[in-house]
């Protein structure tokens, strides 16, 4: 049985009895396969599994984008349920954010480029909700998704700047069959959309088939990959990156490991996704 949990109170009463090690997987919901797997490591790695569900207005840099991000409790608490998660955390905005709330978590360099830059804030809200959520739940391990890979970096940082006792595990991107990478903002996707969609991971995947070619130019990985997306008309690049995998510097060649990032909006909507060049993940 899930234990459905709405306020602080009841969360920390309910986790006093859990036995430990408790696994945190922090989500906004529209859960999908790519979550489901996040919850799948928690249950084989932790004796209680905490899953969060709660649409971060702090993190949203775009109204628009927060008031029409999916959401469908009754679908996300069967899925928690038949994944076997032991806390559903719900809470209100309100619940997070109490009155009189002024405190925001800023990361520095890491936090600068790509999604950081494109989305002003973005990574404030991301970094002050999570660091809440560590508190709240105390987890020793929580489990995040390299489809956000410079989320996962600039959690990861803060973790071990404030000195978190959280571990902080990176998931591999879990794909639909045609490549497309699982995003709750998949469902706002037009049926010629959704056609398009694969070419950021066929443009990828390409770029890094260059790579293991032995393509090191960091200038023509990127242009192949722009090349590639320019063959869907609805797609428009927001950016392509190829930088240092630990510091997300741009590079000018790849002598090391290098995540290789994009944002493309194909309409209105907005998609990411990355492959790592030169590392097992
Ligand atoms: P979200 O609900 O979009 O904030 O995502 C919650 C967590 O699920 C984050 O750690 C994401 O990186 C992760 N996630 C989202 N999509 C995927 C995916 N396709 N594969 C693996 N993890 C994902």
């Amino acid at each position: 049985m899930t234990l459905v949990l709405r306020t602080r109170e009841e969360l920390r009463v309910a986790l006093a009895g859990m036995p430990r090690p408790v696994g945190l997987v922090p989500t906004m919901g529209w859960l999908h396969a790519g979550h489901r797997a996040l919850m799948r490591r928690a249950r084989a790695e932790t004796a209680t599994v905490v899953v969060t569900i709660f649409v971060n207005p702090r993190q949203f840099n775009d109204a628009a984008d927060y008031s029409r991000y999916p959401r469908d409790t009754s679908a996300d608490l069967a899925i928690c349920e038949a994944e076997g998660v032991d806390i559903v955390w719900l809470p209100d905005v309100e619940e997070v954010y109490p009155p009189g709330f002024d405190t925001l978590v800023r990361i520095g360099a890491v936090a600068a480029p790509l999604e950081g830059a494109a989305r002003p804030g973005h990574f404030d809200g991301v970094a002050t909700v999570v660091a809440i959520l560590f508190a709240l739940v105390g987890a020793e391990r929580a489990y995040f998704g390299q489809k956000d890979a410079q989320q996962v970096m600039v959690i990861r940082r803060m973790a071990g700047d404030l000195a978190l006792p959280t571990r902080v595990i990176p998931c591999p991107t879990v794909r639909e069959p045609d490549g497309l990478a699982l995003s709750s903002r998949n469902v706002h996707l037009s049926p010629e959309e959704r056609r398009a969609a694969p070419v950021l991971h066929r443009a990828l995947t390409a770029a890094r088939q260059a790579w293991h070619e032995g393509e090191r130019e960091a200038d023509v990985l990127r242009g192949l990959v722009e090349e590639i997306i320019a063959t869907e008309p609805s797609a428009q690049v927001e950016y392509v990156s190829c930088a240092d995998a630990l510091t997300l510097a741009e590079l000018r060649r790849v002598e090391g490991p290098a995540l290789l990032s994009l944002a493309v909006f194909l309409g209105t909507t907005r998609l990411i996704d990355n492959v790592l060049l030169g590392t097992e993940a």
